[in-house]
């Protein structure tokens, strides 16, 4: 198949790990520029090693000053493609027992963040009449998860913030989606599988299952069906102000 992606530039947040990683990977096997954007340069150098056109900047998306030179830094690349996908996950306790501090620390990455870049990098797709934002949100956005009110408000606002851009600059020819992937299988669900076993006396295979046994698939997706997904979403052309559900149906507890 030949490549999609050729001649476009991707800006993709958070790209030192995880989803981040894998949806850098995916444009990048689509022929696109790649910029890898994270706090920290190392994970970034790792991912950078394994594509075959990227550079990496540093930038602190929740801080102003920080993406302000950021988007100075990266003038001459045309970025048509932002992916923001940076985020953090929050604290895990009861609405009642967070702290101030905690709610506003995800809100300035998940929400904050989101719109910082979008404001930088937006005008510039503006102005050559054509891009794509694609927002990482969570099915944690539309569906209860017990434990995560932080994280799933940050998650609902960014769906609000996609609509609400896109009804902005959709006759510029920029498009705006969002994202929702349920759990990913990887390190971090594997972490709570062993958590669960050890809290509720089973083995670490029961935990997977159980859970597992909410999905409509019968198993989790994969980091590399989200870089797919990306790539599948830019080209499907009328998709604007949308949101993919990539949970391989999750269902609530
Ligand atoms: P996953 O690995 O599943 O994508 P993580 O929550 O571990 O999920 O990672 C999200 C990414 O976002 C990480 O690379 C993390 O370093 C990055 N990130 C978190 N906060 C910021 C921030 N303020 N600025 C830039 N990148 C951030």
């Amino acid at each position: 198949m030949p490549e999609r992606l050729t001649g476009r530039t991707a800006l993709v947040s958070g790209a030192g790990n995880g989803l981040g990683r894998a949806i850098a990977r995916a444009l990048d096997a689509e022929g696109a520029r790649v910029v890898l954007v994270g706090r920290r340069r190392e994970p970034l150098l790792d991912t950078l090693a394994a594509l075959g056109s990227a550079r990496v900047a540093t930038a602190d998306v929740s801080d102003p000053a920080s993406v302000d030179a950021l988007r100075h830094e990266l003038r001459d690349e045309q970025v048509s493609i932002l992916v923001n996908n940076a985020g953090v996950a929050g604290p895990v306790k009861q609405l009642t027992e967070i702290e101030p501090h905690e709610w506003d620390e995800v809100f300035a990455v998940n929400v904050r963040g989101v719109y910082l870049m979008c404001r930088a990098f937006v005008p510039g797709m503006v102005a050559r009449a054509s891009g794509d934002v694609i927002n990482v949100a969570s099915v944690t956005g539309k569906r209860p998860l017990p434990g995560r009110t932080p994280y799933a408000a940050s998650k609902t606002a960014v769906h609000g913030l996609t609509v609400t851009l896109g009804s902005e600059v959709g006759t510029a020819g920029v498009r705006v989606n969002s994202l929702s992937p349920g759990p990913v299988a990887g390190p971090r669900m594997e972490r709570n599988f062993r958590l669960e076993a050890e809290r509720s006396g089973i083995t670490v295979e029961e935990a997977e299952r159980a859970f597992v046994s909410r999905s409509s698939l019968g198993r989790m997706v994969t980091e590399t069906e989200v870089g797919d997904a990306v790539v599948a979403m830019l080209g499907m052309g009328g998709l604007h102000c949308a949101d993919i559900d990539l949970s391989a149906g999750m269902v609530a507890r």
